[in-house]
């Protein structure tokens, strides 16, 4: 709310809206089709230029994860009227790669590096949920807002922003914080990577997978990187602030799971 009163200037320009999932006031310039449309030229562009795993027993658990948990996602949609996301689930061969990724629109990708991490289903739909989160919430076309605000704040360099087609999908590529081998990743920042963690928790729960490996999880996530933190942990520098929430959080997940069609849990195969 504060950032509306702050750029009073800008309301012409800058839609403050309430996020209809969460509550939370939200600055977006972008309407959720052309954030989408962006969302599927920086698709495109990506997966042109890396390596697909398109393995059956890799992918088969990304799926079932990406469906059970996408399907919850697309009926809170279905409550404000809105129509399912075109929903799409790929698994990027980066074997040291730690990281997930969600583009606006529903197309999400995992790296074979984070199935040690993840143990499970039920482990997976964790970050399956955050990464299904920042789509739903559209934390990307928020993002992009605010690199619009940062580059330039006036009238006439929005117009040009918005007329030029390549910069504009440079900036949105940054904006939705894209893999680091782009050379242009800006991580979300803190307070959206809690809002998807706990929207994220509540979908797994809702969507059939018991929360409580969330904990570990996100522990096991924080061991790993050495002095360098995995990317999908790079804005918190407090990853056990992230596993105290969690822990809060859990008695309403586990309500939640208890309510909801349960799914069944495997472990996920080894990537060697
Ligand atoms: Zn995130």
């Amino acid at each position: 709310m504060r950032a509306c009163n702050l750029l009073p200037f800008l309301l012409l320009l800058a839609a403050c809206q309430t996020n209809p999932y969460t509550g939370r006031s939200q600055i977006l310039w972008t309407s959720e089709d052309e954030e989408i449309r962006m969302g599927l030229q920086a698709y495109g562009d990506i997966t042109g230029k890396v390596k697909i795993d398109k393995s059956r027993a890799l992918n088969d658990p990304l799926q079932r994860v990406g469906r059970a948990i996408s399907t919850i996602a697309d009926r809170d949609r279905a409550r404000l009227k809105k129509t399912p996301y075109e929903w799409e689930f790929i698994l990027i061969r980066a074997d040291k790669t730690l990281n997930a990724w969600a583009l606006p629109g529903g197309k999400v990708a995992f790296y074979t590096g984070i199935y040690p991490i993840l143990q499970d289903e039920a482990g997976m739909a964790i970050v399956m949920g955050h990464e299904v989160s920042h789509a739903l919430l559209r934390h990307g076309g928020e993002r992009y807002s605010q690199a619009l605000i940062v580059a330039g704040a006036t009238t006439a360099a929005v117009y040009a922003a918005h007329n030029e087609s390549t910069e504009r999908q440079i900036a949105f590529a940054a904006a939705v914080g894209l893999a680091t081998e782009y050379g242009f990743i800006k991580p979300y920042s803190r307070s959206h990577e809690t809002e998807a963690d706990k929207y994220g928790l509540m979908l797994a729960a809702r969507a059939g997978y018991d929360p409580a490996p969330a904990i570990g999880v996100w522990e096991r996530m924080a061991r790993q990187g050495g002095g360098r933190p995995p990317e999908i942990l790079s804005t918190h520098p407090d990853p056990l602030r992230r596993v105290e929430n969690m822990k809060r959080w859990l008695p309403e997940a586990r309500a939640l799971y208890e309510q909801s069609r349960q799914q069944p849990n495997a472990p996920l195969p080894s990537i060697r």
